[in-house]
């Protein structure tokens, strides 16, 4: 019963594992980013608010975000585990989430950091595609799909993120080394961080992961 943090800058390929390891462990995925997109697309306040921060690159405020997560970490699915993409992203969002799984009395098993170097980043994520149905995701050099800008799947165009652009990259990572990066010592004295070199195929940094949890 894995419960599993994916830690890792944006671009690092953190989404694109979990979504492979919710296919081969059968738990599901929390990822704050798509359900903070889709607070927004359905035009709710707190998406209102987050959209404000999201399309800036940089993070929505920590109450916000440690509240949809308590709402979701409460739910009946998650007894076989889970896997968090992109939460926890500050020192009191993990605080937050270590008394949250206190009360309901269940322990981290790993953290994973999918280590990326800086350099590699901007290109990952500005070609990166997804399509709008399936959430599958692509990439324009990378992770081509089969007919170009079409999804393999569901046969419709793929979309870009509105925060996948230059300018917002930069803050994104600005973010990710003020706010984040302090998780991998805060976890290091938890004695649960796994760190994994992402410079890689996919397969391989899969792989990889798949070692680390069994
Ligand atoms: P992601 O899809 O994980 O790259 O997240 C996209 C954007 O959503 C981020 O750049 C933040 O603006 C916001 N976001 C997602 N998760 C969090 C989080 N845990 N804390 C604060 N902001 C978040």
């Amino acid at each position: 019963m894995p419960r599993i943090i994916l830690l890792g800058a944006p671009g690092s390929g953190k989404g694109t594992q979990a979504v492979k390891l919710v296919e081969k462990l059968g738990i599901p995925q929390i990822s704050t980013g798509d359900m903070l997109r889709e607070a927004r697309k359905n035009g709710t306040e707190m998406g209102k608010l987050a959209s404000t921060y999201m399309d800036g690159g940089s993070l929505v405020p920590d109450e916000v975000v440690i509240g949809i997560v308590k709402e979701r970490l409460g739910m009946k699915d998650l007894e076989k585990g889970f896997i968090l993409d992109g939460f926890p992203r500050t020192i009191p969002q993990a605080m937050a989430l270590d008394k949250v799984l206190e009360d309901l009395n269940i322990k981290l098993d790993h953290v994973v950091e999918i280590d990326v170097p800086f350099s590699m980043i901007v290109p990952r994520i500005t070609g990166r595609r997804s399509c709008p149905e399936c959430k599958r995701p692509f990439h324009i050099s990378f992770l081509k799909p089969t007919v170009e800008n079409h999804c393999d799947d569901c046969k419709v165009e793929l979309i870009q993120r509105s925060d996948d652009t230059e300018e917002a990259v930069t803050q994104r990572l600005e973010a990710y080394q003020k706010q984040t990066k302090p998780l991998v010592e805060y976890y290091s004295e938890q004695k649960i961080l796994r760190r994994v070199d992402g410079d890689g195929e996919l397969e391989e940094v899969f792989s990889k992961i798949i070692n680390i949890l069994s």
